[in-house]
């Protein structure tokens, strides 16, 4: 296990991360050329960043692409050296060997004291009501016991409490800590545009199906990036749905679990089979959207055209917000009705859904309460959390000011150039056993127009849930660097 400050290098950490996997969060540059390890550097309690040459590209020469990796462990197994009482704020103080500390709330620590009788291993989850939560709670004694392992807490209402070394490090309340738990929850985006993006994020479906390194690294990927082209897929049926449970399973919606669209030159309908297919992204109509899509190329048209195209659009949306911010806050301001009305295998449907087109969550309001663990959820932060995209599922009902329409129809044009300019648009055609992944809340895709000719195109997708995959990162991270205790409970 790597401590913080050991002196390690060379094989042996080469070997480290090996085993321990490492999961590449993007793609750097060598900046010094030695065998094995490039450079490394410690920069945050239980996550540090190391370039690290990749396990698949084995380069040794500076300026060529390596990978970020990240190990841990650093503070794992410090002891804590002090512990003190501060009245006044109403926080104990700890001290690790070494010199890190963090103050923990009174009232905190006892929420969340780990006794059979405040806590049930088993199930992870708090025995305890929370109209007793004790706002007055105060410590008569606090020790460091067993080497520095635990913090032995006594109560004013002579309850005890233990926490152990590790628990506390990873539930620090600094800014640094905090900031290295967001890792957790959810990467840290990258956007991109074409120039901006060397290579394709790729990944092979082999090696996500039969190893879990694979299958993380891939998982990792396409949350930072938003996208990843898999190869050397099988040409054939089913690909998606194995994908898919690798992952978790299915995300079904009223097209059944999985799509499949088989083009074959029909002159009753030439328009809808080879016609180019705007950029869109799939089910605006969805409150909990899917979130994660995947595209199977089973059999590619031989001719020109059917050409996939994606572009980042959370990306392009910050672009127009620079250029022009009217144009960006009518995209975000004007609810927009979309829509899908039809019969298919689960029967009739008439969905219905009310959102601008560029989804921020600036105005606060209450989205959800979640009562198992009671929050008012609101996303505070601004941040762009979906696009909507979709010609076709646009509803003729339109609920604005007739005086505001006009402009809104500017604005949703010039955004659409964007999307649509090679700079932000990447464009390839897919070979059979390509399968394209991406973040169906971030990327739209779209489709080149193509003309009658030799050979047919048959694609299968199919959709998982943004929950499912986050989850599954976790577990796997869990499992893989057991040293990151950082997701134990
Ligand atoms: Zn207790």
């Amino acid at each position: 296990m790597l401590r913080m400050g050991r002196q390690v290098g060379g094989s042996t950490l080469a070997n480290f991360l090996k085993r321990r996997a490492l999961l590449p969060l993007g793609r750097g540059v060598v900046t010094s050329a030695s065998k094995g390890i490039h450079s490394f550097t410690f920069n945050s309690p239980g996550l540090q960043w190391v370039n690290y040459e990749g396990t698949k590209k084995r380069s040794t020469d500076a300026g060529t692409t390596c990978r970020e990796v990240v190990i841990s462990g650093a503070h794992a197994s410090r002891p804590i050296v002090s512990v003190a009482r501060d009245h006044s704020t109403g926080m104990l103080k700890v001290r690790w060997e070494g010199g890190k500390e963090e103050v923990y709330p009174y009232v905190w620590l006892k929420d969340n004291c780990r006794c059979p009788s405040c806590y049930h291993k088993v199930s992870h989850s708090r025995l305890t009501f929370i109209e007793e939560t004790d706002l007055k709670a105060e410590p008569i004694s606090v020790q460091v016991v067993e080497g520095g392992q635990q913090v032995e807490v006594v109560w004013q209402d002579d309850h005890h409490s233990l926490y152990g070394t590790e628990w506390l490090h990873y539930r620090g309340f600094s800014e640094e800590t905090r900031q290295a738990r967001g890792s957790r929850y959810r990467l840290e985006r990258k956007f991109w545009g074409t120039e901006s993006l060397d290579n394709f994020p790729e990944a092979s479906f082999e090696e996500i199906i039969t190893d879990d390194v694979a299958l993380l690294e891939w998982l990792r990927l396409l949350e930072v990036y938003g996208f990843v082209k898999l190869k050397d897929a099988p040409a054939e049926t089913g690909q998606v749905r194995r994908l898919a449970e690798r992952i978790a399973f299915i995300r079904k919606t009223h097209y059944g679990d999985d799509f499949t669209v088989q083009a074959k030159p029909d002159p009753s309908n030439v328009a809808y089979l080879n016609g180019p297919l705007q950029l869109h992204a799939d089910l605006p109509y969805y409150e909990y959207k899917p979130g994660v899509q995947f595209i199977h190329c089973i059999k590619q048209y031989e001719g020109v055209g059917g050409d996939s195209q994606i572009t980042d659009a959370v990306h392009v949306a910050r672009q127009l917000q620079k250029a022009c911010p009217e144009h960006y806050r009518l995209l975000t301001d004007t609810l927009v009705d979309w829509f899908d009305i039809g019969k298919d295998e689960t029967g009739e449907f008439y969905k219905l859904l009310r959102l601008p087109v560029i989804c921020t969550d600036k105005n606060g309001e209450i989205s959800r309460i979640n009562m198992s663990q009671p929050v008012i959820c609101t996303d505070r932060n601004g941040e762009i959390s979906r696009i909507n995209m979709s010609q076709p599922q646009r509803d003729s009902h339109f609920s604005v000011p007739p005086g505001e329409v006009a402009d809104w129809y500017a604005a949703l044009v010039a955004y659409y150039r964007l999307l649509s300019d090679p700079k932000y648009c990447l464009q390839f055609k897919m070979t059979p056993g390509t399968i394209m992944t991406f973040d169906n809340l971030r990327i739209v895709h779209g489709r080149t127009g193509y003309f009658s000719g030799p050979g047919e195109r048959h694609v299968q997708g199919c959709y998982v849930d943004w929950d499912e995959v986050r989850s599954r990162r976790r577990v796997l991270e869990t499992k893989i660097d057991p040293y990151r205790s950082l997701y134990n409970h």
